[in-house]
């Protein structure tokens, strides 16, 4: 039996096969949005998902989807996707896929699945209450509770990325004003640093040891280290984790890791201070083993 997952990601989409054990038996990868103008809309990344199914059938019992956006996890719709594939809200991706293919298909949004990845086969292996934090354009947030992702009314729960660290302040994604992403994301600290540059700095060039010298990226990883740490220390207050999880590109950076572990647990109550605070460890396959997993979860479900 093999799964096939897609993990699909404002710049590219992941996809490849996955066995009944959680092995990824071939992967490949493809960029969101390309030449051709279809691509890197709603329809593009529908009929792309679709090429590939028809290409791998006969080689799959159920089909994983990751995906960016708000998805509604009991349906497999998603409800309101990115600014990366415009018009991807309200799409039944689950109904479409499984009355074309006939194989059962689940679908969750990206941190979810990477929650579950890193809950299965990764830093959280064993843990059965986490909560996993992701940094890159944006912040997402998982909540792992008693065994599975705690997914709220609306599947929408551990959107953390919109709780709010400054009322009033910088203009957010999402329309409002003042959220952690806008402080705390791997795009705030880019933004920052390549304006005062004037040219693009990624994180990873931010990180070479030459530049961690610099006076003016000191101060800007001080301030956004204490950024990440703000909206780590009210999720602390309200959840009590035995476990964060730092997830997203940045976050490999163990000097990084290491300096938000000991500024949160300095500025917490000594109730919260035995949280631990680990680095993600699938990486990049995180999604697709988690969509792996909810995929096999729908396929036992429907047995
Ligand atoms: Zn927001």
């Amino acid at each position: 039996m093999a799964i096939l997952v897609f993990d699909i990601g404002g710049t590219a989409i992941k996809y490849g096969l996955v066995s009944d054990e959680f092995e990824i038996l071939e992967a490949s990868e493809s960029p969101t949005a390309d030449s051709d103008a279809n691509k890197g809309s709603a329809q593009g990344v529908l009929s792309f998902l679709s090429e590939k199914m028809a290409e791998y059938k006969g080689r799959y019992d159920a089909i994983g989807i990751s995906t960016a956006g708000q998805v509604d996890f009991n349906r497999g719709y998603i409800v309101y996707g990115t600014d990366n594939i415009p018009g991807f809200s309200d799409t039944d991706m689950r109904g479409i896929f499984e009355e074309k293919f006939g194989v059962p298909v689940a679908v969750d949004n990206d941190v979810n699945c990477a929650g579950l990845g890193e809950a299965h086969f990764g830093a959280g292996k064993g843990s059965d209450y986490f909560l996993c934090l992701t940094y890159g354009t944006g912040v997402g947030g998982a909540i792992y509770l008693n065994g599975d992702i705690f997914r709220g009314d609306k599947s929408a729960a551990g959107e953390f990325g919109h709780i709010m660290t400054h009322a009033g302040g910088k203009d957010c994604n999402c329309g409002r004003k003042g959220c952690y992403e806008a402080y705390a994301s791997c795009r705030a600290l880019t933004d920052r640093v390549s304006e005062h540059f004037g040219r693009y700095m990624s994180g990873r060039e931010i990180f070479k040891p030459e530049n961690l010298e610099h006076p003016f990226i000191k101060k800007a990883l001080d301030e956004w280290e204490d950024e990440i740490v703000y909206g780590l220390i009210s999720l602390s207050y309200i959840f009590n984790p035995p476990l964060i999880i730092l997830g997203g590109g940045i976050m490999s950076e163990v000097l990084l890791a290491n300096h938000i572990r000991e500024k949160l647990i300095s500025r917490v109550g000594v109730n919260y201070q035995g949280v631990r605070v680990e680095q993600a460890r699938l990486r990049n396959k995180a999604g697709m083993l988690g969509a792996a997993y909810i995929a096999k979860q729908r396929l036992d479900s429907l047995k």
